[in-house]
């Protein structure tokens, strides 16, 4: 084995990723942690590094307190309508009820929020968001974070968390830097995981050339949640995938532009289609059809059945509003802030949102925790708001013992998006600061022979390929080893067809769940043979090994939810309704990597605010 070189780091707390969330832990942690060592370790370069690396064009969270727009409770109404009645009230109202004050600071920071020129307030897009000048807005909150931390470590992709040697604690985490291949072991009081969400569990519509067009940023590669997995913390409704209705090809935002610019949907023929739909909707789903807003999957839903019924493509009629040059500019600008892509792939197909009605399309399935789903670890609560069965330690912490968590990470609080994943941050980052104080000097262990197994197993791919890189069937094809694009197709290809997917028609059932979890366990096996030529390929196979075991748990959450709660979003087959006698629960997952097993259990939903 080629020797590596193992670089040691100990902190106080360690943050595992620096986009929004993990760039609001490291400024928190700095401001109650004077004196602490707070590490953050970034596999890109947190200046602009996560979902919001390209810019955005509207902070999606705000209150709007300072002027009566709204309050906290309305925000946890809202977001629990989205979700089918299913959310972490506690953890919701805890952001909402902090979320203005980061927006305060980001402003402060130099962030250009638009304002009303007649009142004088933030520019409101929609009730909940705010619109921005933000091509730089990543880079103006990395700032923040880069003045607050002891170190950042840019361009170090960790592959696992360390457990002090008793195993009931979380001790640190081990990583290789992409570039240099060195071996980093972080040794740290408290960790917080704030690695983002998933791209690429199921296959996208645009493969081939076009694979890297995915909606959620294809580099979000699940490490959120495999590592929490891998260590047994718990997991949340790791079924609530999430499904988006964009523009066709470039997956551009339609939020400015239904809220904003006021553009609205039809048919193929001209007609509103949506109202066509709503009694089937109530016979699936009940009263949630009736509620306002309409629960963003059933939105999906009309259009999915609208197509399905043959009056497909679906279009947003932009030629009305575009004649105004004022939302003219404003529509193309939205896509210049934030998603390029969507301008180019109209100019290149011809597409003059003027003249012509540009299409949707729903997404292929993503699974994250801070867009209009709620994916992720269970967390603790609150102490003066959450309901006593939802605390058992600190704000934030996961059932693992010192390991905290926020914004995609963090399961069961939908609807944070960038400002409240960094509220999110800030709080778990307070927490793990009295977790590490309360434990003084009882620091954790983390045994030598652990990392250094972990050091064998994170370059075995390389090795493999060296070794045997020459037996070369056709191309790329070899007996001896399988490529993580390889991998990543098949993985894709999985879950699409058995966990409910595009080509499925986003359905699925009991039989194909089941053929689901033996094939991912085949593919499982087989990826102990992969084989990485260079270290961007290490990278691209520990990236998949963490989405192989998120699409595990994806499975094994969606098998155990016998209903269909959100429509739009998937469907189960054999258990097409809706069902608030059975399943008005939350599902929770533990994964045991000494048997691979996992054991699930439900959770019950507390209605706090009325
Ligand atoms: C297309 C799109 C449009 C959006 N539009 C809006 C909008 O208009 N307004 C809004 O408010 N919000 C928007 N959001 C939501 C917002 O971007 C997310 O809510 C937010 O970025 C989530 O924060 P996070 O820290 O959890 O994840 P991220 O910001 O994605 O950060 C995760 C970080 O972890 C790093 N990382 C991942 N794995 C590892 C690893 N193994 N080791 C080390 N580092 C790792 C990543 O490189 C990244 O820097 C949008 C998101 C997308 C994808």
């Amino acid at each position: 084995m080629r020797r590596r070189k193992t670089v040691f780091v100990d902190a106080d707390i360690l943050v595992v990723g620096g986009g929004m969330a993990g760039c609001g832990a490291t400024y928190e942690s700095r401001y109650w942690g004077r004196d602490l060592k707070i590490v953050c370790v970034e596999k890109a370069n947190i200046e602009r590094s996560g979902a919001v690396a390209q810019g955005l064009y509207a902070i999606n969270c705000y209150m709007g307190m300072q002027w009566d727009e709204n309050q906290p409770e309305d925000h946890v109404r809202y977001a629990r309508n989205d979700l089918m009645g299913l959310v972490r009230e506690d953890l919701g109202y805890d952001i909402a009820r902090h979320v203005d004050a980061t927006v305060h600071k980001f402003e402060e920071w130099g962030l250009p929020i638009m304002k009303d020129p007649e009142t004088g307030r933030y520019q409101r897009e929609g009730k909940w968001q705010i619109m921005i000048h933000g091509e730089s807005y990543k880079p103006i909150v990395a700032e923040a974070a880069r003045k607050a931390a002891s170190d950042v470590y840019n361009r170090i992709m960790v592959t696992h968390l360390l457990m002090d040697r008793g195993g009931k604690r979380v001790g640190g985490a081990v990583g290789f830097n992409v570039r240099t291949g060195d071996f980093y072991v972080f040794r740290a009081k408290a960790v917080v995981v704030a690695a983002g969400g998933a791209s690429h569990i199921f296959k996208p519509r645009a493969v081939g050339e076009g694979m890297g067009r995915t909606w959620y940023a294809p580099w979000s590669s699940a490490s959120a949640y495999a590592l929490p997995i891998e260590v047994g913390a718990k997991m949340t409704q790791m079924e609530n995938r999430i499904v988006l209705t964009r523009f066709k090809d470039g997956y551009g935002p339609v939020g400015a532009y239904f809220l904003h610019l006021k553009t609205y949907t039809q048919n193929a023929y001209g007609q509103d289609y949506e109202a066509f739909w709503r009694d089937s909707i109530e016979a699936m789903v009940g009263d949630y059809v009736n509620h306002h807003p309409v629960p963003t999957c059933l939105r999906n839903h009309a259009l999915l059945e609208e197509v399905k019924a043959g009056r497909g493509p679906i279009r947003m009629v932009t030629k009305e509003a575009f004649q105004d040059p004022h939302k003219e500019t404003v529509g193309w600008e939205n896509f210049l802030g934030m998603t390029i892509g969507q301008a180019v792939v109209w100019a290149s197909q011809n597409i003059d949102p003027k003249e012509i009605n540009p299409e949707l399309t729903t997404s292929e399935p993503y699974v994250m925790g801070s867009h209009a789903t709620c994916s992720g670890a269970w967390a603790s609560g609150p102490e003066d708001y959450a309901p006593s069965e939802y605390q058992w330690g600190y704000n934030r912490m996961m059932t693992v013992d010192g390991l905290f968590g926020a914004g995609d990470t963090i399961g069961g609080t939908a609807h944070k998006f960038s400002s409240g994943s960094f509220t999110e941050g800030r709080i778990a980052g307070k927490a793990a600061v009295k977790y590490v104080n309360d434990m003084g000097t009882d620091g954790p262990e983390v045994s030598e022979a652990e990392y250094e197994d972990l050091k064998q197993i994170v370059y075995k791919p390389m090795e493999h390929y060296e070794v045997y890189r020459n037996e070369i069937v056709a191309g790329t094809v070899s007996p001896h080893y399988i490529l993580p694009l390889h991998g990543l197709q098949r993985l894709e290809k999985i879950m699409d067809e058995y966990v409910g997917g595009i080509s499925a028609h986003y359905t699925t059932n009991e039989p194909l769940l089941t053929r689901g979890i033996e094939l991912l366990t085949m593919l499982k096996e087989d990826l102990a043979y992969l084989g990485a030529e260079d270290l961007h390929q290490l990278q691209r196979a520990w990236e998949l090994q963490h989405r192989l075991l998120a699409s595990e748990a994806v499975t094994q959450h969606t098998l155990f939810r016998q209903e269909t709660r959100w429509p739009g979003y998937y469907y189960r087959g054999d258990y097409p309704k809706l069902d608030d006698e059975d399943w008005h629960c939350f599902t929770l997952s533990r994964y045991d990597r000494e048997s691979g097993k996992w054991d699930m259990e439900k959770a019950p939903v507390y209605h706090i605010v009325d």
